[in-house]
């Protein structure tokens, strides 16, 4: 028997924990005194192990790569040589017909690690030529990256997990942490233990509100106008921080002419919060010693998500709450890692560690080190993109890995007919996904547990995580086959272990530098900035001490008007609904639906919530089977009727196959980032 210390492979919460192993099976897992954990899970790290040994609950693990060479065929099991340049060929000759954009690829945010997100966007810019690589950030905190950037510098947490303990106040906007990451919501109840209010805005009473100070039931779709209003309170009661703003910051007399428009009694009827609450609310924040705000995806996925996440850092900037330990914005990250995805540079704009593309400089220093001439200088596409440009022949390949687009993205109707007017579709993942099935090639990985790697928590922190067992079947890491891929399309790509990768990619990124895996070892935790090797720099807790990371160092105000959501409701489609998480489950689903604990905790194929009077109104009962239509299709779901929901709006999670909530959300991308407006989907409820 041994014990494997590594890292949960589902939330960004980032928690250590230890996989007891025997005879080479992973028998429980343990908690283990991991910086943000210490010594605690949910019950998700506890018990969302099983599925490496391939329970079969709900998808069989991949085993050995297939093709299917003909659309309507069967997939066929072949050998790695077969299928690795049939792959190599087939992206050649789209390349060579079509040009490198022809080509769209993922990296993953889930269990693969940042070494095989670094692999993958070279791949796909030094060997395809095309900056189209993008991750599941799209759908959900691309907004935060983006907003971020231009409001301060630096798109991820400005301080660790571990200060909102001993903050004054947290602002929680628009995120459910008790489900999305448990282990922050420990904190939050430490902060509250040690004296902070806490105050949570939310359209649904979240289980954080039970310990809130103050709850305020927004409605759907209004952050803007109530964030315009927070801000006024505060200017014209004469509550900021004059001294960080003349320092510190740029666009103060802007932004205050925006926000004067929006006095708490204007937008009463747009939020349906009270002007008392308002002014209550704007009180607490400006006038707490330290406060934190944490935001989740009811903030980003809105046509308006970039703009909302500057308004909420707006207000950080106008009390002074950044610079310093305890305070700061907080986008909370969902997957285990898409922080190191984006970090890695699978986005369509930056090279690892936030380098543009556009720039000159970075693209040269790339392409020296990865010995290519040059590299594309335009921004690649985004995967939400994909329906249209597969519709106009502008994408004909995609090569999707750890993802599930036919599960977790909007509009589902337009993204299977994308992947049916795709010449190829190779899909790179452990189970055989929705998106598995339809694809041309299957590449079989090996899982979390079975390699190891560095996995970037939420608030910017590198751990390394370990290979417990070794793989029963006949896989590969991701890195490998990506890395066999690119040689047999001509471009010569070997490395011998995931620290070889590691140190290319830190040699290219100064942020990253200073954090080496002997730095990282197993229990350590390195923030970055981390730029100097040696043991005297163990990164950044917070950041912003002396300046922003903006072009000119100053923080920049950001207010713009409100407007309404894309969908409209109206007589047919009268309802707002809103795609959240539950706890027992994880995203699509593939890895916890496959743990035998967590099935047992949560087997109900889908349900939909509902405000006790609505349903009391429209004839339904608690677990009654309803119809849910949107515009873009109808879904049959199970009612889950309660006071918990706001009257006018409706739940679901987007986990399962049956009453798939993506079939009704229309896309309504952000024109910034791209990112679906899943927090917002006019729909009907009816009984069956
Ligand atoms: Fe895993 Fe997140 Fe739960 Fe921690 S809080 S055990 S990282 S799912």
């Amino acid at each position: 028997m041994k014990k494997i210390t590594t890292v949960c492979p589902y939330c960004a919460s980032g928690c250590k924990l230890k996989l007891v192993v025997d005879k080479d099976k992973i028998i429980r897992a343990e908690a283990a005194m991991g910086k943000n954990n210490q010594g605690t899970l949910c019950l998700k790290g506890y018990y969302g192990w099983d599925f490496i040994h391939d329970t079969q609950l709900l998808t069989p693990r991949l085993r050995t790569p297939m093709i299917r060479r003909q659309r309507g065929g069967r997939l066929e099991a072949v050998g790695w040589d077969e299928a690795l340049d049939y792959v190599a060929g087939r992206l050649n000759t789209i390349k060579k017909m079509y040009g490198p954009d022809a080509i769209q690829t993922t990296g993953s945010s889930r269990g693969t690690g940042n070494e095989t997100n670094y692999v993958m966007q070279k791949f796909t810019r030094a060997v395809i030529g095309t900056n189209n690589v993008d991750c599941c950030a799209r759908a959900c905190h691309s907004p935060s990256v983006a907003g971020l950037q231009q409001s301060i510098g630096n798109g991820a947490m400005s301080n660790a997990i571990t200060e909102i303990d001993r903050t004054d106040l947290v602002f929680i906007f628009g995120y459910n942490p008790a489900d999305s990451h448990p282990i922050v919501a420990n904190h939050i109840i430490n902060a509250k233990r040690n004296g902070a209010k806490i105050i949570v805005c939310d359209p649904r009473k979240i289980e954080t509100a039970k310990i809130a100070d103050m709850y305020i039931a927004l409605r759907n779709g209004s952050n803007i106008a109530l964030l315009n209003a927070i801000a006024q309170v505060i200017i014209a009661e004469d509550l900021y921080d004059k001294a960080f703003i003349a320092g510190r910051s740029e666009g103060f007399e802007e932004y205050r002419k925006i926000v004067a428009a929006y006095s708490p009694e204007s937008v009463e009827n747009i939020t349906g919060v009270s002007a008392q609450e308002i002014r209550q609310c704007a009180r607490l924040y400006a006038t707490a010693k330290t406060a934190t705000i944490l935001w989740g995806m009811g903030v980003t996925q809105f046509y308006q998500g970039v703009e909302t996440v500057r308004a909420l850092t707006s207000l950080a900037i106008l009390t002074g709450n950044l610079g310093k330990p305890h305070v700061g914005v907080g986008p909370v990250r969902g997957q285990n890692n898409v922080q190191g995805a984006c970090d890695m540079g699978v986005l369509p704009n930056t090279y690892p560690g936030y380098q543009s593309v556009s720039e000159a400089a970075n693209r040269e220093k790339f392409a020296r080190a990865w010995g290519v001439e040059s590299l594309p200088a335009h921004a690649g596409y985004c995967i939400s993109e994909l329906p249209h440009r597969a519709a106009k022949g502008e994408v004909r390949a995609a090569y999707i890995m750890g993802e599930d687009p036919l599960q977790t993205d909007a509009e589902l109707a337009a993204v299977r007919t994308a992947f049916s007017d795709l010449e190829l579709v190779i899909v790179q993942d452990i189970f055989m996904t929705k998106t598995a099935a339809a694809a041309d090639v299957i590449l079989p990985s090996t899982s979390w547990g079975e390699h190891e790697g560095v996995y970037t928590a939420a608030d910017r922190g590198f751990q390394r995580f370990f290979k417990a067992v070794e793989p029963q079947w006949d896989l590969k890491t991701d890195w490998q086959i990506i890395s066999e891929i690119a040689t047999r399309m001509g471009y010569p790509m070997h490395y011998n272990n995931t620290q070889e990768i590691w140190d290319e990619m830190r040699h290219l990124c100064p942020n990253f530098y200073g954090a080496t895996y002997e730095k990282m070892g197993e229990l350590g935790y390195i923030q970055w900035p981390c730029r100097d090797e040696s043991d005297a720099d163990q990164g950044t807790s917070w950041l912003f001490k002396d300046k922003f990371t903006t072009p000119n160092g100053l923080a920049q105000f950001f207010a713009c008007e409100w407007f309404a959501p894309q969908d409209k409701l109206n007589d047919e489609y009268p309802m707002v609904l809103s795609t959240v998480r539950e706890v027992g489950h994880y995203s699509c689903r593939s890895m916890t639906g496959n743990c035998a604990a967590l099935v047992a905790l949560a087997d109900e194929p889908g349900y939909v919530q509902i405000n006790n009077e609505d349903a009391e109104r429209l004839g339904i009962e608690d677990r009654a089977l309803v119809w849910i239509y949107s515009r873009k299709g109808k879904v049959i779901s199970r009612a889950q009727v309660s006071d918990r929901t706001n009257k006018g709006a409706v739940y679901m999670t987007y986990q399962w196959w049956i009453g798939a909530c993506n079939e009704l959300v229309g896309e309504n991308l952000s024109p910034i980032t791209k990112t679906p407006e899943y927090k917002y989907c006019a729909v009907r409820v009816e009984p069956i």
